[in-house]
């Protein structure tokens, strides 16, 4: 299954199949819409983009100033708010659609579009009494204005080095309250957007004067990044995403207001608690490389690569193989994803639990699975740094590092919860 090109309009734009077809997925005309427009912003403007940001290791500016442009930036911003009013699902595959096209683009609008969808639908579902849900809407509104109207960035740096990112302790950078707010003193690996983000959404600890810290006492605090005793240390040259620009965020006694919480005091913890797929957000961008790495391989084969001589190769039976594999792998990884990311809910079932665990684990490993296999079944010619094909093979290779649900966090989980009910042990 190839995803053909079909001409859609006058102007002889060639636009790519959907990755998934919004009459066999069921998806509304609204969802077909928000979809279309980020495969067409993707395809039209940042797949010719991906390259330089790729070979500079640049943040994708131009492509945020476009996204404002689009709405896109505030997808998951209520429509009555001046956004898009996406759900999770629509939200997942418009996301996986730009992964096609651009790689470090998709990930980083995921931390962006997270501090809107958690704040956003996902807090919806969650307990807060009546006061405590009007002074939060009120606060969201804020951060979404600022979206909206200003093409304000978001991003979302949890990593630090130690087990918090994974969930096992309470984050080390901590917020100690002060008269209108908080000071943050602490630091952040890997956090995508540095210096590029307007705020960045960092996972902080609140901790009183002789108190403990406690993951339930988790802050998820928007920091502006040209807040006094904010700074972005370290080089960023790495493998693949290196559009990303995911340095190293320092703190130093940076003061914030209360209305820079994106989440009420323990609902962070409560979301993590009852809303697992809020880990599943990484796996968008995957899904797309998949799809890119397939598309390539076929359009290869075939001789139809734009730049490429017009030499079929297509003829030879162990290439049919390869790409039979290959389109195989692809629809189980789109299968079990389509599903984990329609059945996201608050409260889910320990078997949907399970499975949005294996569709990470599935999404992440195939994507670099099946662009190692293209690169394999295209030969040499096609690893050259002037084709996609390589910057999706290193970009691939990403997805199953990302923490909290790394491939190895999510095989520990998978075992461990499938043999053991709440509460059993061996002892
Ligand atoms: C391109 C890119 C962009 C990123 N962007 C962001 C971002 O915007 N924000 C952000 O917060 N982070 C970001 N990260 C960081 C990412 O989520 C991880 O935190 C990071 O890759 C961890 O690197 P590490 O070497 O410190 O991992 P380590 O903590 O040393 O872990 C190494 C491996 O050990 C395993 N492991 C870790 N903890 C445990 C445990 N408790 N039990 C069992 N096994 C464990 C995991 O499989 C993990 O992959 C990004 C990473 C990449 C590669």
């Amino acid at each position: 299954m190839i995803m053909p090109a079909v001409k859609i309009d006058p102007e002889q734009i060639i636009l790519d199949k959907p990755l998934f077809d919004p009459q066999a997925f069921r998806l509304n005309d609204e969802q077909a819409e928000i979809i279309a427009s980020a495969r067409r912003l993707g395809q039209t403007v940042f797949a010719g983009r991906a390259a330089a940001y790729d070979r500079d290791a640049k943040f994708p500016t131009e492509n945020y100033r476009d996204l404002h442009r689009t709405g896109l930036l505030g997808i998951a911003i209520p429509k009555k708010l001046g956004g898009l009013g996406a759900d999770y699902q629509t939200y997942a595959i418009a996301a996986a659609e730009i992964g096609r096209y651009c790689g470090a683009t998709a990930l980083t609008w995921n931390m962006h579009v997270c501090s809107t969808l958690w704040s956003g639908p996902l807090a919806d579902d969650l307990d807060m009494d009546a006061s405590t849900r009007a002074e939060h809407e009120r606060r969201r509104a804020i951060h979404y204005k600022r979206i909206v109207d200003d093409g304000a960035i978001y991003s979302q740096p949890f990593s630090e080095g130690g087990a918090a990112a994974a969930g096992g302790v309470a984050f080390g950078t901590e917020a100690k309250p002060t008269k209108g707010g908080w000071l943050v003193n602490g630091k952040k690996i890997f956090a995508s957007l540095s210096g590029h983000a307007d705020y960045y959404g960092v996972l902080c600890t609140e901790i009183a004067e002789g108190e403990k810290a406690s993951r339930r006492n988790t802050l998820y605090l928007a920091l502006p990044a040209k807040a006094d005793g904010v700074s972005v240390v370290g080089d960023w040259d790495p493998l693949g995403m290196r559009g990303t620009v995911s340095r190293t965020l320092l703190f130093k006694d940076v003061f914030v207001p209360e209305d820079a919480a994106l989440m009420p005091r323990g609902v962070y913890f409560q979301a993590a608690m009852r809303w697992p797929h809020m880990f599943l957000t990484l796996s968008p961008t995957y899904v797309g490389l998949a799809q890119a790495a397939y598309d390539f391989t076929v359009r290869y084969l075939r001789g139809e690569v734009p730049g490429t001589p017009p030499v079929k190769r297509r003829m030879y039976p162990t290439k049919q193989i390869a790409v039979a594999q290959m389109q195989i792998k692809l629809e189980q990884v789109k299968a079990i994803w389509f599903q984990a990311i329609t059945e996201a809910r608050a409260n889910p079932t320990k078997e949907q639990v399970l499975r949005a665990y294996a569709a990470q684990y599935s999404v992440m490993e195939g994507a670099n699975e099946i662009a190692t296999l293209a690169i394999r079944t295209c030969g040499g010619q096609a690893m050259l740094k002037s084709l996609p094909l390589e910057r999706i093979y290193r970009d691939s290779r990403c997805g199953s590092l990302m923490l909290p649900w790394t491939a190895e966090l999510c095989l520990d989980r998978i075992g461990r919860e499938a043999l053991y009910e709440t509460g059993e042990s061996d002892d």
